[in-house]
């Protein structure tokens, strides 16, 4: 395979960007590669800069349900670009996007249009502190909620691939209300909340968990923690950047049918543009400024563009409620695939991950016996049979509504003449 320009392109790139990069699992590090640049994208179907192409399992980590470069989805983004970028005011289009929002995913009784996922979960947890006047929170080992400060203790994705147990540049100061417990482990829950009985403002957990690659909740877990944080008083936030609208138009919540008290919401919301949202009960979101005390703002918060773009996918999804049986087939395919191939592999609807490890993939600690070089032998293989999945090991695949059956069955078959 040709790379040429890619490689030329990544040499000029590292002139300017740290890595060559604006998000560093984009830099192929932890597969001992160099980055693929992308030309342009249609469908299920990626296309570098050298001509090659991909079926493409990323979708940019997770907003392309309906894949690439979508008709509606983009007929709608030129014919909002029309009428003007920003106006840095109100326009009907929220209220559209933030009833749809609220229509599928009840417990955002109000809620906020901000600009990424790591600003919905600062906001929430603000809202949270806000709300309880508690200043502690609790996240889970492996869980990634964004890089703002307060969140970035034992974190998942990219933090996870490249060892950075915690970032440096954050004071501990800033992270010593962050306590940190055992996905799936409810002991390590109950233990904190012994400790602190009255201190802790909320859990926040992906209900899915997806960036230590995918580990679904075991049965209880989320009921479990909708239970101790009502005892306690402290809110339950459901971090649903990657399982809103993927896991079903309900999102998590409705999958495993637990309520969190917040929301959020990034990726597929978005339709692809920059927006994300969080939100929760009505007496929660009242404490948000300019009503409330909490503040949090954002110039470009709610954009049109953006919002045309998030309406667009919605709708698609709600008129085309077998996209998700479709979703689940196509899924259920590849995980059939690997565990032919002999793979570990888990899934939760179209999120799937391979493990090369013999334990039970069931919190941090298991996903990280997953030994990293096989997962990029295996990255090299399907990427050398023109098939892209996530360049680590610690990430979800993606299937969109746009991979056709024809591109899964190669993909399975290429999966199943896998001999690691
Ligand atoms: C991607 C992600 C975020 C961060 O969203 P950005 O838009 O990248 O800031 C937060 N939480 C989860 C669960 C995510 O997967």
């Amino acid at each position: 395979m040709n790379t040429e320009k890619s490689q030329r392109l990544y040499k000029k790139a590292l002139e300017f960007m740290p890595g060559g990069v604006n998000s560093p699992v984009r830099a192929f590090k932890s597969v001992g590669m160099t980055p693929i640049f992308i030309d342009h994208a249609d469908g299920d179907i990626i296309y570098d800069a050298d001509g090659n192409k991909f079926i493409d399992y990323v979708c940019s980590w997770g907003p392309n349900i309906l894949g690439h470069n979508n008709k509606a989805v983009t007929d709608a983004v030129k014919k909002s670009c029309d009428k003007g970028l920003t106006f840095g005011a109100c326009h009907e289009g929220e209220i559209r996007l933030a009833e749809k929002i609220k229509s599928h995913i009840p417990s955002m009784e109000m809620l906020r249009l901000v600009n990424s996922g790591t600003e919905a979960v600062m906001s929430a947890v603000r809202a949270a502190r806000g709300f309880t006047g508690r200043d502690k929170i609790i996240k889970f080992e492996g869980c990634y909620h964004g890089h703002s400060d307060g969140l970035l203790v034992k974190g998942g994705s990219g933090l996870l691939t490249g060892s950075v147990p915690d970032s440096a540049g954050v004071p501990v100061g800033f992270t010593e209300n962050t306590l940190v417990a055992g996905y799936n482990d409810t002991d390590s829950v109950a233990a904190l909340f012994d400790k602190y009985p009255d201190g802790i403002a909320c859990v926040i957990v992906e209900p899915c968990a997806a960036n230590m690659g995918v580990v679904p909740p075991e049965k209880g877990f989320l009921q479990f923690l909708r239970d101790i944080t009502s005892e306690h008083g402290a809110l339950l936030i459901f971090d649903e950047v990657i399982t809103g609208f993927r896991l079903g138009i309900g999102g998590a919540q409705a999958f495993y049918g637990v309520m969190p008290d917040m929301n959020t919401l990034g990726k597929i919301v978005g339709g692809g543009m920059p927006l994300a949202a969080y939100g929760g009960k009505r007496e929660i979101m009242e404490l948000v400024a300019p009503v409330g005390s909490v503040y949090q703002a954002g110039t470009l918060s709610g954009n049109p563009v953006a919002v045309a773009a998030g309406l667009a996918v919605l709708e698609i999804l709600e008129n085309s409620p077998e996209i998700y049986d479709e979703l689940e087939k196509k899924s259920a395919m590849i995980e059939a695939a690997m565990k032919t191939a002999g793979l570990n592999v888990n899934r939760a609807g179209s999120l799937l991950t391979a493990f090369f490890t013999n334990e039970t993939v069931r919190d941090c600690k298991s996903a990280r016996t997953s030994d990293t070089s096989r997962y990029a032998e295996f990255f090299k293989y399907l990427f050398s049979r023109n098939i892209y999945i996530a360049p680590s090991q610690f990430e979800a695949m993606f299937v969109s509504a746009a991979h056709c059956y024809a591109d899964i069955e190669y993909t399975c078959n290429v999966i199943r003449s896998w001999r690691g």
